[in-house]
């Protein structure tokens, strides 16, 4: 049955979405068979990348120092990933398949954490294929990769969560966004970064895609510093260590993990439970942050805040008028911003 682009956009959006384009599967000609949608299904003619906006106001309580949860339950991996922006993706693939496309509606997973299975058929890609969804809305022209790595559009800057649907329905590509549209270089997210994960431009470490004649370049982020500050091993962004372990002095800037052994340090200290002691009478490793982790919904949890890569950036952008949505209320960072010392002071007593 005949369903055209601009039917399929209109209806996404009535039920919710903010974002959506199309990738004609062509311009994965690039992508590693792991991270191809054809791999998930073979007749794929097209992927729809849809996203949802991150309120600017999610980070307001981690801003002022005062507020962690609300983040965690809506913005991070709580609510908007796991039932704002899936439920209208859910009822655009219904949509789809109503008039008789078949619609694989994708959840953007974490590919790292796949465990090694062989290929269940000769000649097939084995288990878990898991697409690169930033540049599979890069590719469905949705907008660029900034220079911190994160998505950004020109409605809401880095402020969105993406997903997809991958279909054998054949729909005409959006143009692609043009390098530098939104992201302008200005190096506030490298400033910004509590665990300076995200090189300077001066340094020339970089990553770069091409998708047909565009060439797609960013910062090579160090991923443990990041996943070390962002999960809960960085004393300079967690009041929540400075109560639970006196005596702490490790600087997450000095630190060389991969991402891997970051999350492993980050998730056990975070999440794990500990005895019951008169010194510490919560029943966790750090308290603050179990708590965080169990109020969040989607099993996930934020201690760092994207304090370089989305809030320095917003306002940078905000205050240049390079993001389309604005705000009465004027700039986002409006006070001193705080950062704790890395070193917490040992207990006396
Ligand atoms: S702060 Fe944003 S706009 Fe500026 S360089 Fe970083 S990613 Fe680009």
């Amino acid at each position: 049955m005949k369903l055209t682009k601009q039917e399929l956009k209109e209806y996404s959006l009535s039920r919710g979405l903010d974002l959506f384009g199309v990738a004609n599967i062509e311009r994965f000609a690039g992508a590693p068979p792991r991270m191809h949608p054809a791999a998930i299904l073979p007749e794929a003619r097209s992927v729809i990348v849809v996203g949802g906006r991150i309120v600017r106001g999610g980070w307001r309580g981690i801003e002022e120092g005062t507020n962690w949860v609300s983040y965690t339950y809506h913005d991070y991996h709580g609510l908007l990933n796991t039932f704002y922006i899936p439920l209208p993706l859910y009822e655009t693939a219904c949509f789809m398949e109503d008039h008789g496309w078949e619609a694989v509606p994708y959840y953007a997973g974490v590919p790292e954490t796949q465990p090694t299975i062989p290929p269940l058929r000769q000649g097939a890609v084995a288990p878990n294929v898991e697409l690169a969804i930033r540049i599979a809305a890069v590719a469905a022209g949705v907008g660029e990769i900034g220079w911190a790595k994160v998505f950004m559009t020109r409605r809401f800057g880095p402020r969105q969560r993406l997903a997809a649907i991958i279909t054998d329905l054949e729909l005409e590509p959006d143009p692609l966004v043009e390098p530098g549209t939104i992201c302008d270089r200005c190096m506030s997210c490298v400033q910004g970064c509590a665990p300076r994960a995200i090189p300077h431009i001066r340094e020339g470490k970089t990553v770069k895609i091409q998708i047909e004649d565009t060439v797609y370049e960013w910062g090579d982020i160090d991923l443990g510093k990041c996943a070390l500050s962002y999960h809960g091993g960085d004393s300079s962004v967690s009041p929540f260590i400075h109560k639970s372990f006196p005596g702490w002095n490790i600087d997450v800037t000095q630190q060389e993990m991969s991402e891997e052994a970051a999350y492993k340090f980050g998730w056990s200290l975070s999440t794990s439970p500990w005895r019951a002691t008169d010194e510490f009478p919560g029943g966790y490793i750090i308290e603050g942050h179990a708590q965080l982790q169990k109020w969040g919904v989607g099993g996930s949890f934020g201690i760092e805040g994207s304090r370089g890569c989305m809030r320095s950036c917003f306002d940078h952008l905000e205050k240049r008028g390079l993001i389309e949505q604005t705000f009465e209320g004027g700039e986002f960072i409006k006070r001193k911003r705080w950062i704790l010392p890395y070193k917490v002071e040992a207990r006396k007593d």
